[in-house]
């Protein structure tokens, strides 16, 4: 019987997923923010990257309180009507469509 059992962390869970948990698109490489599904006043520290818009679209939609009573599962926010017609709207878009706002090549001269 071996002993060593790996038990995983909860903080220890892989990064592997990359679609974004609201709108189900690719994450791609840019404009990714990262949302806090259970606010810190609760847990804490559950982050999820998703795409920028898509967060946006969160925030602009719930205000804190609702996220914290009644959306804070991914099942709670894509079930709001909102959201689906979001979801809807944005499927149809590049992944990256948020790069519209490019930072070009903005390096320090010096
Ligand atoms: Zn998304
Ligand atoms: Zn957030």
């Amino acid at each position: 019987m071996a002993r060593h059992r790996y038990i995983p962390e909860l903080h220890d869970l892989p990064v592997t997923e990359d679609l974004c948990p609201l709108c189900g698109r690719p994450l791609g490489m840019a404009n990714i923010d990262r949302h806090h599904l259970i606010p810190k006043s609760l847990k804490g520290r559950e982050q999820f990257p998703i795409h920028k818009i898509c967060h946006r679209k969160i925030h602009a939609t719930f205000s804190e309180r609702e996220l914290l009573r009644a959306y804070h599962t991914w099942e709670a926010l894509q079930g709001n009507p909102d959201i689906q017609a979001f979801i809807e709207w944005v499927a149809k878009k590049p992944p990256g469509f948020y790069a519209r706002t490019f930072t070009s090549n903005n390096k320090k001269n010096r």
